[in-house]
């Protein structure tokens, strides 16, 4: 495969329509996001993978939600890795990139030879949706299960939502001979738009009792979902993350019967909103004796952001319970 170089449509996610069966989607590429958040950590192969798969879902489904401030993806378990988490901030202006960030955590000395997702054990995915100041945040979670962070997250949409969702994704190394390896990643989403009653068959099929997408749907739109779905079944790993395809050409070969309608395309990069203030916020539930135990022999509380690697490096005596008003840096 010879993917070196930058595409046009890497980092973008192109929104479209299936008018005719009721279905929206999302074409996500992404590259240099991926090489940003990686870069902060020396991650094990098996987590990059993990995290490639978890922050091209979170651009896909970021995208998808009307949102005025940030989408989080969060997996939670008992097995090697024992967290990942993606946030997804919409952008603050039209025209303006979405930013994505990502991290994960891991004991390394239990990462072993199974497949990347087996690493994750027993445990949840959710789902949180924070609109911003005075708005009550949301979360959803499901438990791990599919076998693959989409199925997961497809668990999730139509256990929580009543949405039926479907992912196709890839991602992986490329490896031209002559450039650094880095990470793409590709894939389209496919959801039924939301339904005024959703229709919720008596049992749920899928995997721990949970919902899948064709127990909440019946007659035509049942019809229309495994239709464009066999649609989806033909796309090859090449086209959804390789050069040679852009975003509204792979519509084109997938669902020209379908007549896709495409949208604005929303580019995205990565970027991180941590702050001293909000170290400061985070740090200001404690008092000045657990302070003290944070506190290191230089007589500094330091903080460092898992997501970007920002080091913070704060006087224990501007924090806390007991700060002394108008302390911090700049008093
Ligand atoms: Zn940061």
């Amino acid at each position: 495969m010879t993917f070196g170089q930058k595409i046009a449509w890497d980092d973008t996610v192109l929104p479209f329509q299936l008018d005719q069966s009721d279905i929206r989607g999302r074409v996500a590429r992404l590259d240099g996001v991926l090489d940003e958040i990686l870069k902060q950590h020396d991650y094990p192969a098996k987590v990059e993978a993990l995290i490639a798969e978890m922050t091209l879902l979170t651009a896909l489904i970021g995208q998808t939600i009307k949102l005025r401030w940030k989408l989080s993806l969060q997996v939670q378990s008992k097995g090697p890795v024992r967290m990942i988490a993606t946030d997804y901030f919409a952008p603050s202006r039209e025209g303006e990139p979405a930013k994505i960030r990502a991290y994960a955590s891991f004991d390394s000395d239990r990462i072993n030879a199974a497949n990347p997702f087996d690493q994750i054990g027993e445990g949840y995915f959710a789902v949180l949706i924070d609109q911003g100041k005075d708005t009550a945040p949301y979360q959803g979670i499901t438990p791990i299960a599919g076998g693959s962070l989409s199925a997961c997250a497809e668990a999730y949409f139509a256990q929580s939502e009543q949405l039926p969702t479907r992912f196709a994704l890839s991602f992986g190394q490329s490896t031209e001979a002559g450039t650094d390896e880095h990470w793409r990643a590709g894939g389209v989403m496919l959801q039924h738009m939301p339904k005024a009653s959703p229709f919720a068959k008596d049992g749920a099929t899928g995997e721990q009792g949970l919902l899948i997408a064709t127990d909440i749907i019946d007659g035509d739109d049942k019809e229309n979902w495994n239709r464009v779905n066999l649609l989806l079944d033909t796309v090859d790993d090449l086209e959804l993350v390789g050069p040679s395809v852009s975003p509204t050409d792979l519509l084109v070969r997938l669902f020209h019967e379908e007549t896709p309608r495409v949208f604005d395309t929303q580019s995205v990069q990565f970027g991180c909103t941590c702050s001293e203030e909000r170290v400061r916020n985070s740090l200001s539930i404690y008092s000045a004796k657990d302070l003290e135990k944070m506190t290191t022999s230089e007589g500094l509380v330091t903080a460092d952001c898992q997501f970007c690697g920002a080091q913070y490096v704060l006087e224990p005596k501007t924090l806390g319970l007991e700060a002394k008003a108008g302390g911090g840096d700049n008093a």
